[in-house]
């Protein structure tokens, strides 16, 4: 059973709204835009990998996470591409999305990846990282006393990629090879859990989410304000007209990109947003129609007078 849907990394929610708010001469526009690309291919190569797990029919019980994200106990993040919890095994998987020739060294715990043209490139190591994921919850299982066996596989979700050189201690494979790989764990292991405690290790897994919040490293004054209008390429400003927001260029009127705005705003500046605060990003000189526009977007306001902010949710870009 899915219990966890993919959903863009922060990094990737970051990028997109950067580019959005970057001027394109930025100094930093043309590395968010490869930040972008790179993350939008990596986005669609899990989501590749995740349509399997639905055409696997012999997986019984189980808790399918995707997109893990937790704080282990000394402060530090987890961030896990997929968890497959089930009676026998904990399975962790890393996906890769790249082209070209990969490599990995044990000896030196180097990855390394050989373009096309011929450049070497090198990447963090995929196997530190699954085996850290890995002693985190024998950690977590040592302490709930449950003996879990924990299973890792790295995963390459482009199919062009070509595996070279591999460990054999963590399996590297394409996802073509996924179904046949978990069909081998299922075989190889006895039950260990009841469905009860299942049922109950996978609802302390979701309770201890805890998603890393990205903010950028970005100062304000470089960030371009107000309602930009998206048929305009995001360069065009909207203008505050008869309660509705319309491009001087295109003449598009729309409210879905004030509620972009506001997400960017959330997404690069902060989630929570005061009166002059509003009216300075989108460029409202009256405090009265600043309150209005507010009062009417129904967010949850805290604190009273000079001190009160109101928050923006996460999900305020998809209202219409
Ligand atoms: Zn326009």
């Amino acid at each position: 059973m899915l219990l966890l849907e993919r959903e863009k990394s922060k990094s990737l929610i970051v990028a997109d709204a950067l580019l959005r708010r970057l001027e394109t001469s930025d100094d930093d526009y043309p590395y968010f835009y490869e930040v972008s690309k790179r993350l939008h291919a990596g986005f669609e190569g899990e989501k590749m990998v995740d349509r399997h797990w639905f055409e696997m029919t012999n997986l019984e019980k189980h808790s399918l996470f995707f997109n893990y994200e937790l704080m282990n106990e000394f402060g530090f993040p987890h961030q896990i591409d997929t968890l497959l919890l089930t009676p026998k095994f904990l399975f962790i998987l890393d996906i890769k999305h790249m082209s070209g020739r990969v490599d990995y060294e044990e000896e030196k715990n180097q990855f390394i990846r050989t373009r096309q043209d011929g450049v070497i490139e090198s990447f963090s190591d995929p196997v530190a990282q699954v085996l850290r994921h890995g002693q985190y919850f024998e950690r977590l299982f040592t302490n709930l006393q449950i003996t879990l066996p924990i299973e890792y596989a790295i995963v390459f979700s482009n199919p062009s990629t070509i595996i070279g050189q591999v460990p054999k201690s963590v399996p590297f494979f394409h996802t073509s090879g996924l179904r046949f790989h978990v069909s081998k764990l299922l075989s190889k292991h006895s039950p260990v859990l009841t469905e009860k405690s299942l049922n109950k290790l996978s609802k302390l897994l979701l309770s201890s989410l805890k998603r890393k919040d990205t903010k950028p490293a970005i100062s304000i004054d470089r960030i371009k304000k107000g309602v930009l209008c998206e048929a305009c390429n995001y360069q065009v400003q909207m203008i505050y007209k008869n309660r509705t927001w319309c491009c001087p260029k295109c003449g598009v009127q729309n409210k879905k990109a004030f509620y972009q705005a506001l997400d960017d705003y959330r997404i690069l500046i902060n989630d929570r947003i005061k009166n002059n605060e509003f009216r300075d990003f989108f460029e409202i000189d009256s405090m009265q129609i600043a309150s209005k526009i507010l009062s009417r977007l129904g967010l949850v306001a805290v604190g009273d007078k000079k001190g009160r902010y109101y928050i923006i949710p996460e999900n305020i870009a998809s209202r219409i």
